[in-house]
């Protein structure tokens, strides 16, 4: 590829794709800010996880998730098929290993919307490949709140779902970046600037040594 001056433009070429792993309590807004940013950026691809759990109204097959039942789940753990899987508000979560890769080998960004159990077993794997992204609420009564205003859930399913909000919230140390959403476009913002700046690293940008031993020599 060119810039109109038959310079090789690299950049557009070789690239190591990273995993964005982004997660928060239940309710604190990582769904909304990530499928932004992958709708925003078209380098960016959105793992979509297996899960056991029921979908929730207008939650569709294969957009939000793949809803498989538990032996289905069970299965592919016993094939391999998962990068990570976890138990999550007694169901099982889990991310499908094949996509994840042929992304990552094409030089495509992969965003996880994934808990902090699947976070730490991917970024245990992979640190150099892995950014870890923490988003924390404003306050208890905004996460309570926000959870009644989604209107998804039964009450019995948020109460469970703030109960193991804490657990989540008490492992924010293990994430390389927090952001408190308030604001969501503030948030979303920071959300950006993290992810743009992070592909900026030398490390995710094997093109580089080649472009600067060039760019010196002309
Ligand atoms: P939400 O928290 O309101 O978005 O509710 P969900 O039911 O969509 O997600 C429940 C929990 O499972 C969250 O902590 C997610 O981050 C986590 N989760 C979703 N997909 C995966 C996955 O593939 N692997 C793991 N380990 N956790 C996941
Ligand atoms: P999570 O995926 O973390 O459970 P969601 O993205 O589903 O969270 O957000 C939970 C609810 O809160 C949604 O109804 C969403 O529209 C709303 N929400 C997200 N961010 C904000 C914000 N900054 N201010 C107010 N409401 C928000
Ligand atoms: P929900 O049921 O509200 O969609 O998601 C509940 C929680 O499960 C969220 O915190 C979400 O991040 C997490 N989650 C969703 N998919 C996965 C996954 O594939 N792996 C892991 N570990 N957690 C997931």
């Amino acid at each position: 590829m060119t810039d109109g001056h038959d310079h090789p433009r690299p950049w557009e070429t070789t690239r190591r794709g990273m995993m964005l792993l982004v997660s928060s309590p239940s309710g604190a807004g990582k769904t909304s800010l990530s499928r932004r940013l992958v709708a925003d950026h078209s380098d960016l691809m959105l793992s979509i996880s297996c899960t056991t759990r029921a979908p929730r109204p207008g939650e569709e097959e294969g957009r939000e998730y793949y809803f498989v039942d538990r032996p289905t789940f069970d299965a592919m753990i016993e094939r391999g098929e998962f990068l990570e899987w976890a138990d999550v508000h007694d169901n099982r979560y889990g991310t499908p290993k094949a996509p994840v890769m042929a992304a990552l080998e094409a030089g495509k960004d992969v965003l996880f919307d994934i808990d902090w159990q699947g976070a730490k077993q991917v970024a245990d794997n992979a640190p150099d490949d892995s950014v870890r992204v923490f988003i924390l609420p404003p306050s208890w009564e905004d996460l309570s709140r926000r959870l009644h205003a989604r209107a998804q859930d039964s009450e019995e399913v948020i109460q469970k779902r703030l109960l193991k909000g804490k657990d989540e919230i008490e492992h924010w140390r293990l994430y390389d970046y927090v952001i408190v959403n308030k604001n969501f476009d503030r948030a979303y913002a920071d959300l950006g600037h993290i992810y743009r700046s992070e592909r900026m690293k030398p490390g995710r940008n094997p093109w580089l040594p080649d472009f600067v031993e060039a760019l010196l020599a002309e």
